[in-house]
Parts: structure tokens; sequence; C-alpha cells
């Protein structure tokens, strides 16, 4: 149970693999990536270790120069590809990787099924995707799509959002999630050892704390919407 983030200028695939890998000793049932290219996202995953799964589908030559990942340790729905994240959006056009659990999930899903959308997973993370699209589809707007989304989940969680047009949210509310600031790119990870050979530089996102990642710069904000504190930490190498 990992999750993984990568906006830059390198292709994305091969580093999230990486940083798959070295957090593995977390534990995990499947993996999966997602990029975005051309304003397009491809998304690959699978049951099974990180390198069963890479040797198999070849989750590292996915495309793009932004990129989510994830491992997953199931908490609602069987260990199976189509429970495996990232999840998309009934349109497609995001993805969402997520750790923890959303409590009311199954209220939220009637709803957003009540209203036309369709789910494909048993989990309980497909919810944000699609409530991520509802509200980018009503504000064309990441970070008002953030705070509605984060007003009605319930739960534990940390999520990263990957938008068709190249935008990048998480948002953390109970579980971790780093921010690693590179010399030209981002990374959002669970854990320093999903960024640690590209950067040194940390920041811990504090809880309830979201970050809206562009090019060459981010923005930190609360759930009222309000920037946030933050501050830059040197981590160590030595691991
Ligand atoms: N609750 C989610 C699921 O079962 C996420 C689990 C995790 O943290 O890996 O898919």
């Amino acid at each position: 149970c990992s999750i993984i983030g990568y906006y830059g200028k390198e292709g994305a695939a091969p580093i999230i693999v990486k940083g798959l890998k070295r957090m593995e000793y977390r534990g995990y049932d499947s993996v999966g990536v997602a990029t975005e290219s051309n304003n397009q996202i491809e998304l690959k995953k699978g049951v099974g270790k990180v390198n069963e799964v890479n040797s198999k589908i070849q989750l590292d030559s996915l495309p793009g120069k932004i990129g989510i990942g994830h491992t997953r340790w199931a908490t609602h729905g069987k260990v199976t590809e189509f429970n495996a994240h990232p999840h998309p959006s009934n349109s497609g056009k995001i993805a969402i990787v997520h750790n923890g659990i959303i409590e009311n999930f199954e209220e939220l899903k009637k709803q957003l099924e009540e209203e036309g959308y369709n789910f494909k997973s048993e989990t309980d993370s497909e919810i944000i995707a699609n409530l991520l699209q509802k509200h980018y589809e009503e504000t064309n707007d990441v970070k008002k799509t953030i705070l509605k989304t984060v007003s009605e989940i319930k739960g534990h969680y940390a999520f990263v959002a990957m938008f068709e047009n190249g935008q990048m949210a998480a948002a953390r509310f109970h579980e971790p999630l780093i921010i690693g600031v590179g010399q030209d790119d981002f990374f959002l990870s669970s854990d320093v050892l999903g960024f640690i050979e590209f950067t040194d530089d940390a920041i811990y996102l504090e809880n309830g704390n979201f970050v809206i990642l562009e090019e060459n710069k981010f923005q930190i904000l609360d759930f009222q919407g309000e920037h946030a504190k933050y501050g830059i930490t040197k981590v160590s190498k030595e691991f």
C-alpha cells in the first residue's frame, strides 16, 4: 500500500516503477501505473509483485512525463485486476490512486449511480475518481474540485489525482503523503524512499492539506481552501 506521483521532465513510468519497488516493504497484493501524454491517460495494472507484473505488461513503457502509481493492500473488494489501482473516472479523463478507506463510499456510490455514473470495481476508492469528474465538470477548476470532493468523503486517505489536461493534485487525511521537490520536477509519495534517489528536498504535507501541481510551481492549501504553511526538509540519503 503505497502511492506515488511524478510530475516532470523525464519519462514518468520508469521513475514510478522504481519508486514502487523501493516501497515494497510496506506490503501489497497488486500494482498499477497510469500516465498522461498528449492529453490522454493510459493505464496498466495487475495482480502480483511489481517485477512480475512489470515483466508481463511493461508498466514502465507507458508514455508521458506525468504519472501515478500504486501498490494495493485490498480492504474493499477482492484482489483482482479490476480492483487494482489506478482507477479511471467514467469519462477516462481523470485517474486516481488511493491509500486508506472511504467509509461512506456506498452512500456516495448510490447517489452517483442515480446520476448515471457506473462503477467498474468493488473498491471504495473508485468513488474518488467519479466525484472528481463530477465536480470538475461543474467547476472546471482543480482547487474547487478537490475542496468539494474532500468535503464529501469520510474516512482516512491519501490520494493522487491526475487530470487528462496534465494537472495533478493530491490530498492527505490521516494517511502519509510527502512531496519531493526536484530541480524541474515534483514527486508525491507515501514514503521518502519513493523519490530519495532523485531529490532530498521533502515537504511533509500536513494532515488536512492538499497540493496542486503545475509546471514548475505548486500550491499547498487546506481543506477550507486557504494557503497552508509548509517547510522544506532535507532528508538523509543514508537508508
Ligand atoms: N481501500 C482501497 C482498496 O481496497 C485502498 C487500499 C490501499 O490502501 O492500498 O482498494
